[in-house]
């Protein structure tokens, strides 16, 4: 019998939620702003209660965006933490899903998800190990070591990174990040882009400046992660990486900062097999949840 699960993927912006086995066999699909807690996990179990249709969820999988706590020995396992997100913060997330529909529920980050569901089904098959990275709204890393969402602190936080920076940029903008300034998401995030242009990153021309400064910024992270982690593969998600012409000059930037330092047959010349899109595409992080209850 095929084993049906749910998964949510919680964004500060949007949850979607879904009842599937696999990405060939999703069976309802939901999606809602995020608003309070209290009305955001209400719709989410509605969705659940309703949209089964009598059949059986075997688990709940949740990719959340964070800072999460994931250490299930502690008593605020399953919460969202420390998030600057109004309402949010010290909220029993992983509880009030268990609670509310009486099955097992596992839970995560939204990117350590997407990195997982991206190494079950999606481009990452067969890399290890595995780094799904977002920018979007925000800027994170999903890391997987042994085909396993690497915990220990909590979880990754490589989108808090710090990077060089031109001296002419330091003076221009202080970044976008309201804990770090400019660190990796203070300066490459969709908003962080936004605030440095005064204009919305998909409204800017190929040709902007932009662009180029985005692409070095993204380059500095992606080889310290290399370096750092050895990824076999980097998943690039997120709304700005959608420009495939970023990819183009990340990819380069990438190979140039490497210097051919790291000789592998994973890094084939141009890196378009290394550093690229999701394969499961915008349903990256919720079929990474219902592979995080999969798995389980
Ligand atoms: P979220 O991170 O909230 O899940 P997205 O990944 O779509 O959602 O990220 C939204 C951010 O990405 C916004 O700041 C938006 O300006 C930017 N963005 C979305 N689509 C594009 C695009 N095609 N090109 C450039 N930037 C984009
Ligand atoms: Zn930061």
């Amino acid at each position: 019998m095929t084993q049906l699960y749910g998964g949510i993927e919680a964004g500060g912006t949007k949850f979607v939620c879904a009842i599937a086995s696999g990405p060939d066999d999703l069976r309802a699909e939901v999606s809602f702003p995020t608003t309070t807690p209290a009305e955001t996990f209400g719709r989410a179990i509605r969705f659940f209660q309703n949209e089964a249709h009598g059949e059986p969820l075997a688990a709940l999988g949740i990719a959340s965006f964070g800072p999460v706590d994931l250490d299930r020995a502690s008593p605020t396992y399953g919460y969202i933490t420390t998030t600057p997100k109004p309402g949010w913060a010290n909220i029993d997330f992983a509880g009030a899903m268990a609670a509310a529909l009486a099955l097992p529920v596992f839970f995560d980050t939204d990117v350590n998800a997407a990195a997982l569901g991206e190494y079950v089904w999606g481009a990452g098959q067969g890399r290890d190990p595995l780094i799904y990275l977002t920018v979007g709204t925000g800027v994170g890393g999903g890391l997987l070591v042994g085909g396993r969402p690497v915990h220990g602190l909590q979880h990754p936080e490589m989108g808090h990174m710090y990077l060089p920076r031109d001296p002419e940029e330091v003076a221009l903008f202080a970044g976008a990040c309201p804990y770090h300034g400019d660190c990796l998401e203070g300066l490459a995030s969709g908003p962080a882009i936004a605030k440095r242009w005064g204009q919305p990153a998909q409204t800017l021309p190929e040709d902007h400046p932009a662009w180029a400064l985005e692409a070095r910024t993204l380059a500095h992270a992606l080889t310290n992660m290399i370096f750092t982690l050895a990824p076999q593969m980097i998943i690039l998600g997120g709304g700005v990486a959608e420009q495939e012409h970023l990819l183009a000059k990340v990819r380069a930037e990438v190979e140039r900062l490497l210097r051919g330092y790291i000789q592998s047959p994973w890094l084939k010349p141009g890196l378009a097999d290394y550093i690229v899109r999701p394969g499961l595409g915008r349903r990256a992080g919720v079929l990474g949840a219902i592979a995080l209850a999969a798995l389980a």
